[in-house]
């Protein structure tokens, strides 16, 4: 069946608001192995790992390693794999080193168009190479980080990836995040606690100060860049575009009798 945005108004009123492990547990059921959570291992991701695997869920995690990540996010993805007996991380990684891709094509994350090329070889084209094992990708994005995630939905599209996008966290504040990462056995990456409020590459995060805006140290160094590309909400979205499920999940997704 053709899945387009409007498909899903219905779907994402009834699951507005929804505690996050209602919808988990609603994606699990539906997809079974045919969903996968991704997390860069950032608290937000990490708290929905924690979430899924104590409420006994199965999920691959997919974690992109880009060869340029702070050895604390690797160290976190070991703890998180150590730990979360129900969930399984799978790492991709990028076709050639970053030393090999400066070589072949310079420095590129030092301007926007390299940063452009940077994250689709170093983040999108890793991830895209799973296309057609997953239906659905759940992620940690919320609401409460402002910008172009100030409007993301329970459920979105991602054309390129032919899946569907889960938001458990879309309605999560502030206060909620911080409670759920507080809570203990969650895996917390420690360049949180050194000025970190979010985490990517090492050539483009740095630390931000306390009256700066969280994003502000991510590609600190180019104008207007703030986002990678990986996540369809921060591209923003087209009406008319559309993916392709299985008929066996019509009735859970729309209802209706089989
Ligand atoms: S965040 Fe920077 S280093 Fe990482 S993939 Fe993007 S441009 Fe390259």
């Amino acid at each position: 069946m053709r899945v387009t945005e409007l498909d899903l108004v219905h779907l994402n009123a009834r699951f507005e608001g929804a505690p996050p492990l209602e919808l988990l547990r609603f994606v699990s059921a539906t997809f079974g192995f045919r969903a996968a959570l991704l997390s860069s291992m950032q608290k937000a991701g990490t708290a929905l790992c924690y979430l899924a695997d104590r409420a006994a869920l199965s999920f691959d995690v997919l974690f992109v390693d880009t060869g340029v990540l702070h050895v604390e996010t690797i160290h976190t993805r070991d703890e998180l794999a150590r730990t979360h007996p129900n969930l399984r991380v799978i790492t991709l990684y990028p076709d050639h080193s970053f030393a090999e891709q400066t070589r072949q094509e310079g420095l590129l994350y030092l301007s926007k168009e390299g940063q452009e090329r940077c994250c689709y070889l170093r983040k999108s084209l890793p991830l895209r190479r799973v296309k057609g094992r997953y239906d659905a990708l759940i992620s940690a994005l919320r609401r409460g980080e402002g910008g172009a995630r100030a409007k993301v939905q329970p459920f979105g599209l991602d054309p390129e990836m032919g899946a569907l996008r889960v938001h458990p966290f879309h309605a999560l504040s502030n206060d909620e995040l911080e409670e759920l990462v507080s809570r203990p056995g969650l895996v917390l990456n420690p360049l949180h606690e050194m000025g970190y409020p979010t985490i990517g590459c090492f050539p483009c995060t740095t630390p931000v100060l306390p009256n700066e805006p969280e994003r502000a140290g991510r590609w600190r160094h180019l104008a207007n860049v703030t986002y990678c590309g990986i996540n369809p909400v921060d591209r923003g979205k087209d009406d008319d575009v559309g993916i392709d499920l299985d008929d066996r999940y019509r009735v859970a997704l729309f209802g209706g009798s089989a």
